[in-house]
């Protein structure tokens, strides 16, 4: 299978079954994220103990893009310290913004979304979510 394929898949297997895809009742903060330019809108709800993400959901509807790279974001991050889950919001954005070869392995499942740099528009779809979660995390680290 060529790889462009391959990240596909991925791409809609998250879509068609996105995972952490919940409303957190007893989260500790949450931020929503809207893109108007293609109508994707998402909640992330984040619970954080000792500085660890210890539960991490979203909710919200939006394109294949947007919906899969918000779960896969909530797989990758659940567990990760905050520190960590900032780096890796950094890596993220630049995977998206920068002209890189390399594959960062940090990045698991989210380098099927690398792609997308090729097209501005989705790329806002592929970030929204990272940036609520940013949002978020300096919300709960404030508090
Ligand atoms: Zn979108």
């Amino acid at each position: 299978m060529i790889y462009d394929e391959l990240y596909q898949e991925i791409i809609l297997d998250h879509y068609k079954m996105p995972r952490n895809f919940f409303v957190m009742e007893d989260s500790h903060c949450h931020k929503n994220g809207y893109n108007p330019l293609c109508g994707d809108n998402f909640t992330i709800y984040l619970k954080i103990d000792n500085k660890i993400i210890s539960d991490i959901s979203f909710q919200g509807q939006g394109c294949a893009i947007s919906t899969a790279s918000t779960s896969m974001m909530t797989d990758l991050l659940k567990g990760k310290t905050l520190s960590e889950a900032k780096k890796l919001c950094q890596l993220f954005h630049n995977m998206l913004t920068k002209d890189c070869d390399e594959d960062d392995e940090n990045l698991d499942e989210l380098i099927a979304m690398k792609g997308v740099r090729k097209f501005s528009m989705r790329v806002k779809c592929a970030t929204l979510s990272w940036h609520a979660l940013s949002q978020a995390i300096d919300e709960c680290e404030r508090t």
